[in-house]
């Protein structure tokens, strides 16, 4: 958790959905615009919480993209994960429960909220580990209906692991 800083991805920085609704294979409509909607809504959440502007400078330059993370049947409740430093990969139907796209108002009560999954992997760009508190963002599952924001304790985990390092020599 707070002290790695593990930016590549892993099988333990993926996020999944939680429980076990009805699934769908029927393929989303996700444009460029929702997704950049929802990628602004999720820096937004992140700014919210308090981050400093070089980080957030850094989370509008992060590449997110869609594709089928369950066609393989290797992980069936797979949502997303972070690619590469700057990529992360959203799957293209919340893991068959659809995503709930609204960026203003209450999401959709029956699916997967896209500006939660897209916070957390930006977490993941910012150097966060996942944590064992399911209410957080950090939580490495995300179920139906639940909305998930960054926090100030966020925020202090980012700081956290700058802290730990040792004292820098010159
Ligand atoms: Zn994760």
């Amino acid at each position: 958790m707070v002290g790695t800083n593990k930016l590549l991805t892993s099988p333990t920085t993926r996020l999944e959905v939680a429980g076990s609704a009805r699934k769908t294979e029927v393929a989303q409509h996700l444009d460029d615009a929702i997704i950049a909607a929802a990628t602004q809504s999720a820096i937004n959440a992140w700014a919210g919480a308090g981050l400093n502007s070089a980080d957030l400078a850094k989370l509008q330059k992060v590449k997110v993209s869609v594709r089928d993370l369950n066609a393989s049947g290797a992980n069936p409740n797979l949502l997303g994960a972070q690619v590469s430093e700057a990529q992360i990969v959203l799957d293209d139907n919340a893991a068959g429960r659809g995503w709930s796209v609204r960026t203003s108002g209450e999401m959709k009560a029956n699916r997967v909220d896209l500006i939660s999954a897209i916070a957390h992997e930006l977490g993941h760009v910012l150097g966060l580990d996942h944590t064992p508190v399911a209410a957080d963002v950090m939580a490495e599952q995300l179920a139906v209906g639940e909305r998930h924001l960054p926090t100030a304790a966020d925020l202090a985990a980012i700081d956290a692991l700058f802290a730990t390092d040792d004292p820098a020599t010159l």
